[in-house]
Formats: structure tokens, sequence, C-alpha cells
């Protein structure tokens, strides 16, 4: 046996690597590509340390780190990314589904519980489809809209795959531009927005290989909730729910600018797992209510 072709002397040799390419989990993203290269799970690996790879093996293994050493994203490598406990089709045409962005749905899933009637709801810059879809699956009587301006080939696929294709209406259309079609009873929004200026200062994974138009909320950030926040209350049933992601130093701006508008109650932020203020909620105001 040559014990330089073993599946742990690759991951280790991977790893040096990746860590020398400054990779923030190399082991992690290691054994995620080896587990990719030869068809298995993540499990399964660990079950046979002393496998020997054959040369297919072995080069399918080696071309998938090399991506890595470049900083490419593994979700654009592998083709997917798990979200909400299920797998999505990414590429470099979608923002990767973050794991933050699962705090969203929750606090969407939380404010609707005891609504039994049938939803409308609309998904703004859908992306990779994750929000229309989940939204969709936890509420089996709704329909969703989901307005995307770049192509929405992989949202599609995602929502074939998790069988709920016929309940989304995917609109191809700039959300700024587009008819909205209301009235609707939640709409949700993951919008860009970091500042255009931060852009450069993202990690090379985001500013070399995720979509600038997924990210770029102009020059403070802010440009989508200053469109969607007074453009939803025409939109919106009485008592419907508006409810963003937000970038951690946005809260106070986010809140500001639907206190402004005074259509909105029930004004909330909602921190993430690593404390950082990450959502925020708002219904709008029943009339005499
Ligand atoms: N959370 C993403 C990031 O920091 C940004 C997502 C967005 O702009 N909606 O990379």
């Amino acid at each position: 046996m040559d014990r330089n072709q073993t599946l742990t002397s690759f991951l280790d040799w991977a790893q040096h690597k990746l860590l020398q390419a400054e990779v923030t989990s190399p082991r992690l993203d290691a054994e995620v590509l080896m587990a990719e290269s030869l068809n298995i799970s993540r499990t399964e690996l660990m079950t046979y340390p002393g496998r020997v790879l054959n040369h297919v093996e072995a080069e399918n293994f080696r071309s998938r780190i090399e991506r890595r050493v470049l900083r490419e994203p593994v979700s654009h490598i592998t083709g997917v990314q798990e979200f909400w406990s299920l797998e999505f089709l990414v590429n470099e045409k979608v923002l990767t589904p973050r794991p933050e962005t699962e705090i969203l749905v929750e606090q969407c899933l939380k404010a609707l519980a005891k609504n039994s009637s049938p939803l409308k709801i609309l998904d703004l810059g859908t992306g990779s489809g994750i929000l229309s879809i989940i939204l969709a699956k936890e509420f089996p009587q709704s329909q969703v809209t989901a307005i995307e301006k770049s192509a929405l080939e992989v949202a599609r696929k995602n929502a074939l795959r998790h069988a709920v294709a016929d309940r989304i209406c995917f609109v191809a259309a700039d959300m700024l531009k587009a008819d909205w079609q209301g009235p609707y009873q939640l709409i949700v929004s993951n919008p860009p927005y970091i500042e255009s200026e931060n852009l450069s200062k993202c990690m090379p994974e985001v500013r070399q290989y995720e979509p600038v138009q997924a990210l770029d909320g102009g020059r403070d950030g802010l440009d989508y909730y200053r469109f969607i926040v007074p453009r939803a209350l025409e939109q919106l049933e009485e008592g419907g729910l508006l409810a963003f992601e937000i970038g951690h130093t946005q809260a106070a701006a986010v809140v500001t600018l639907m206190e402004s508008s005074s259509g909105y109650r029930d004004i909330q932020v909602v921190q993430d797992y690593s404390g950082y203020d990450r959502v925020v909620l708002a219904s709008k105001r029943v009339l005499n209510g």
C-alpha cells in the first residue's frame, strides 16, 4: 500500500495547502471536498482513513483543492449548499445561502404561526430561492411570488427539487421596477446590504466569486430598505408582515425608516446566534386599530 495515496494523507496535504491559503476552516473544507470527490458522505470518510485513492479520485480531489486554494467558495465547487437542513443548488450567479438567514425564516414562521388562512407571500430578490421555497414548504397552503432580476434558473431548479414549484410564481424583473402584484400577508427580503465601498473589504470568497448585484446596497448599504419600506405599505394587507435580513450595523437605520413612514407597528429587531442584529420585522398598521 502506498501511504501517500491514502485518504488521510490526502486530507493532511489538503489541510496544509488550505491553511497556507488562509482558508478559515481548512480541515472541514478538505473533508467536504474529499467526500464529494469520492461521492460518499463525510461520515463515511471517517470509516475508511486508510483507503487508497485511485488515480481518478486523487485527481478529482486535487483539482478541487486547487480551486479552493484560490478561495473559490466550497459551495461553488460542490454546486450545493445546505440551508434549513435541505440541499440547494447554487452557482456564481446567486448568493450562497448563509446560516444567519435561517433567523429570518424562523421569525417569519413564528410571527405567522397562528395564521391558518392560505398566505400570499412576496420574496424580493430571491436569488437561489431559499426563502420562497422554505416558506412555501412550511406554509403548504401558501402562494409565493418571487421577484429576481438575474437569471431565475437556479431558483426554479431548487423549487422543483423541493416540490414547491407549482406554488411559486417566479417573476424575472428588477424589484425596483416590477409590479409587485399585492396585496400580501408577508413580504420578505434579504436584499443587497453591503456598503459599496466595503465590498472590496469582503473575504476573497465573497469579493471574487459572489454576484456583486446581490451584495451592493449602495453608498450606505440601505438603498433597498429605503425603497422597500414605503412601497411595502402599498402592497401589504392590514396587519401584514414585512421581514428583512439586515447587516449587523443597520438595525437603527432600518427601524428609523419604518418609524418615519408611520404605517408600521410592532417593529422588532432580532439577533443571530452570534449576537449580531440580523432581522428587522414590522406589521402594517390596521386602520383604526
Ligand atoms: N451576509 C452577506 C455577507 O456579508 C451579505 C448578504 C446581503 O447583502 N444580503 O456576505
